[in-house]
């Protein structure tokens, strides 16, 4: 008995000391594990990264080497998130815009970090735009919730890790030469993604067609603007094993797109007509489905809202990704299990991912049973 006491006494010091009182310490005593909120709250910090391409990258209106990059880090009580923000220039912001933003955010006012819906609200209300910026946070609120829960997103959300699609490897607009040396490499894909939207779309395919039979997924990224050779283009597409048209004309285009789809032997997809939850409903009845990109739509918690929606509206899914290092891949990849394309190939296109994570085996998705998003920090970048 005095023992019991004397353990009591030293418990209450040492709960004392850590500021832990009255009903925790009644828990801590009689054997329940006290988590107390931290008293520091949530700490952000950054580091601009410039993601390296493999290839030069073609697309029917740009070209570029390289693609800015900001890699987050979201910690509390010593446990550690990460997210990344991509941005594509065409897209409207840059290192400096996504270092204001960042800077511009107090989340040490957050001690729960499990509060996701006030955080990425608050995130979200900040500036208008951004959603890059605003997905690197979500994604490294994401990680660090996930490894609290000790599970990954994909269990969280309850889905099933092996109903995730084949995902597609993209050819860019090249010479022939290139061209079908990039087929090569996309030796281990099942499924091909061929960048259209020129007046050699034609030769494009007939040149992957030389070497491969794989079924193909064309993006157009807007470049048609006659819709009735559009359709003839989509009719010859279908003879020739293509198997859905991305974004084939600008978004704009409404009207044309309404009457494109409903003539259409393919399923079209919105990826530039659309970024994030309320462009759902305006897509539909417009195309087929949609393609969601975390970056354009603020991260995993409203890409999963989407997924949701365009569900209930019956529309086709594709997941998909900016050139992106391993981290952003990962964090898409949980998505997966329920869309009907996934196109998640942004971390093989660069030369230094600092992370390790989600896999392509036998030209699936591969989920791993690993917490948060299931990334590793390769290099002590920070
Ligand atoms: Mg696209």
């Amino acid at each position: 008995m005095k023992t019991d006491r004397r353990n009591f006494l030293r418990t209450a010091g040492l709960l004392a000391l850590s500021g832990i009182t009255g009903m925790e310490m009644l828990f801590a005593t009689s054997g329940y594990k006290v988590i107390p909120s931290s008293k520091k709250g949530l700490s952000l910090s950054f580091l601009s990264y410039e993601l390296q391409l493999q290839h030069v990258f073609t697309l029917a209106n740009s070209s570029r080497k390289t693609t800015p990059d900001v890699l987050t880090r979201l910690e509390i009580d010593g446990v550690v998130g990460y997210g990344e923000a991509s941005m594509p220039p065409y897209l409207g912001e840059s290192i400096e815009t996504a270092t204001q933003f960042l800077s511009s955010l107090n989340l040490g006012q957050f001690n729960d970090p499990f509060q996701m819906d006030d955080i990425l609200q608050y995130v979200d209300s900040m500036m208008p735009g951004n959603t890059a910026a605003k997905a690197s946070v979500d994604i490294a609120l994401h990680d660090l919730v996930g490894k609290l829960m000790k599970q990954p997103w994909y269990k969280i959300w309850g889905f099933d890790p092996s109903d995730t699609p084949n995902t597609s490897f993209t050819i860019g607009i090249d010479t022939p030469e290139v061209v079908r040396q990039k087929v090569a490499e996309a030796a281990p894909y099942k499924i091909l993604k061929v960048k259209l939207g020129q007046a050699t779309d034609r030769q494009m395919i007939e040149t992957i067609r030389s070497v491969t039979d794989k079924p193909l997924c064309v993006d157009v990224n807007q470049g048609w603007t006659d819709r009735v050779m559009a359709l003839e283009m989509i009719h010859w597409l279908k003879e020739n094993g293509v198997v859905l048209v991305e974004q084939p004309m600008p978004k704009k285009a409404i009207e044309d797109m309404v009457w494109l789809t409903q003539n259409s032997p393919l399923p079209t997809i919105a990826d530039e007509s659309l970024q994030r939850l309320p462009d759902v409903m305006k897509a539909h009845g417009v195309y087929h489905g949609i393609n969601i990109k975390l970056m354009k739509c603020t991260g995993m918690r409203e890409a999963h809202q989407m997924l949701t929606l365009a569900r209930s509206l019956d529309m086709k899914v594709m997941i998909g990704c900016m050139t992106e290092t391993s981290c952003g891949i990962s964090a898409a990849a949980h998505l997966a299990p329920k869309a009907d394309w996934a196109d998640l190939d942004g971390n093989l296109l660069i030369s230094n991912d600092p992370f390790s994570g989600m896999q392509i085996i036998d030209g699936k998705v591969a989920l791993i049973d690993q917490p948060g998003i299931g990334v590793k920090l390769l290099k002590n970048v920070f």
